[in-house]
Order: structure tokens, then C-alpha cells, then sequence
């Protein structure tokens, strides 16, 4: 059996469980790692069975915990070299010495590798970070896709995440919400550009156009907490989805900052 356990996501932590019968992956760290085991529990999963963590990049939505994760449960860590450099960068405090993690196996983007019987396959997002990438990961004939945290559907995402039986993609922001929100003009600017992170409007593209239609489950996820709203969100989605009527047996779903999803399981 798959499994797929969101804890949380949002800019203020990222945190995935993938779980195939053998193997266990936890996608990104961003929350600390008491509210990682917190959450687990929450949905059933003990932490001491995870078997490694995969991180997609630096910014630290997506590492927080990374550090005490990984010493409290002794698993490997995998990301590619510019990212590990950049998070140790980020993290060494002046007086300290050595790695901040202990077991780092480095990957490359575009070059599929195996946790388990888990095929992991990272490849190039748009976004302002050292070298963000976005993971397919397959198992027991299941593909399931997480690709938050980029600037707009670049052509090797669309080609990467076909296929998919579980999407779980950004919805970042509504454009008109962050125009008129509060964010200063520079982190708008940001959130926009081509290296920020995807809008309704984008994802709707999407949809309507390259979106192959195979994923049983569609979780939109990276809600923006002031530029967005859930419900907004969900009909932009599910306007988008209804215009191909072949797509309508997609279950569109909402992944959260404040509480982990039910397990999505196949
Ligand atoms: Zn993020
Ligand atoms: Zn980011």
C-alpha cells in the first residue's frame, strides 16, 4: 500500500510523509521536530519508522526541523550539493565546527535514485533558492508528485508530473488578493516573478491546457495565509477542472498549514 500523509504546508513549514509498504520518506523538515512527531502521531505514524528525509531546498519552510530530525532519528538525509551548502551556510552559527548533518547523501536534478523500494525523481523548479527541486516519487506501480514552491509551470514540471495518480501541486496566491494585500512592494514583486511561487490564475493554465487528467487525488497546497483563501482556492480549481468534463473525477482536496490531511492511501 501507498500512503500519503501531509503534515503541513505553507510558508510557515513543509512537511510531507510518503510510504509505500517498506519504506518511508519525509519530504521536506519545516516544522520543528516536536511538531513533527506531534503531527505523526496525529495521523498514525510513528516517527521511528521513517527511513530517510528528501529535501527540495533551503528556505527555511523546508528545513527547519531538518537538523534535530535528523539526529533524533539517525536517518539519512538526501539533497542535491548546492542546497546542502547553502543550508549549512544558513545554519552554522560562527563558533561551531563540523557538519550540521551527519549522514548527507547528495543527488543530482534530473538523475532518479532508490530509498528503498521508493524510486525518488528530483527535478528543476523555478524559484529563488540554490537549486530547488520538485520530487516524483513511484512505488508498487503508484506515481505521486510534490511540486510546490516555483515561479510558473515551467515545461519540464508539466513533463515530469504526467501520469501522476496523486498531484500534490501549489496554489499559492490570487493574484488580485496579493496586489491589494499587505506585503511591501519588493516581497510582492517576489511572489510574482518567475522565481516566486505559482498563482491560482497559473495553476488554472494548467488545467486547462497540459494537465493529463490521471491523478485520482489533486491536493492543492503552499496556500499563501494572506494572499489567498481556501475556498477561493478550491474554485479556482475546480472551474479550471470542470471546463475538461473528463477531469471531474479528480479529488480535489486542500492541504493545510495548521493541521496534517487525512492519509491519502492507495
Ligand atoms: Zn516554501
Ligand atoms: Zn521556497
Amino acid at each position: 500500500m501507498v500512503s500519503v500523509s501531509i503534515l503541513a504546508s505553507g510558508s510557515r513549514g513543509n512537511c510531507t510523509i510518503i510510504s509505500s509498504s517498506r519504506t518511508r520518506i519525509l519530504v521536506d523538515a519545516g516544522l520543528s521536530g516536536r511538531e513533527t512527531f506531534r503531527r505523526m502521531q496525529m495521523v498514525g505514524e510513528s516517527p521511528h519508522s521513517l527511513s530517510a528525509i528528501v529535501v527540495s531546498h533551503e528556505h527555511s519552510d523546508h528545513v527547519t526541523g531538518l537538523c534535530t530530525l535528523a539526529k533524533k532519528l539517525r536517518i539519512p538525509v538526501y539533497m542535491t550539493g548546492p542546497t546542502h551548502d547553502a543550508y549549512e551556510r544558513a545554519e552554522l552559527e560562527p563558533e561551531q565546527e563540523g557538519p550540521k548533518i551527519e549522514r548527507c547523501e547528495h543527488f543530482r536534478s534530473g538523475h532518479g535514485f532508490q530509498i528503498g523500494d521508493i524510486t525518488v525523481m528530483p527535478f528543476t523548479i523555478p524559484h529563488d533558492a540554490a537549486d530547488p527541486v520538485a520530487f516524483t516519487f513511484r512505488a508498487e506501480g503508484i506515481k505521486i508528485g510534490v511540486v510546490t514552491d516555483l515561479g510558473y509551470m515551467a515545461a519540464n514540471v508539466a513533463q515530469h508530473i504526467r501520469g501522476c495518480d496523486l498531484l500534490m501541486i501549489e496554489s499559492n496566491h490570487d493574484l488580485e488578493m496579493l496586489r491589494i494585500g499587505p506585503y511591501p512592494w519588493s516581497v510582492k514583486q517576489r511572489v510574482m516573478s518567475r522565481l516566486g511561487h505559482l498563482s491560482h490564475d497559473a495553476l488554472a493554465d494548467f488545467f486547462r491546457s497540459e494537465y493529463d487528467g490521471g491523478a485520482a487525488f489533486v491536493v492543492l497546497a503552499h496556500l499563501s495565509e494572506h494572499n489567498n483563501h481556501p475556498q477561493i482556492a478550491r474554485t479556482a480549481a475546480e472551474r479550471a477542472l470542470s471546463d475538461r468534463r473528463s477531469l471531474l473525477h479528480n479529488r480535489l482536496m486542500l492541504a493545510s498549514q495548521l493541521q496534517p490531511l487525512e492519509p491519502l492511501r492507495f
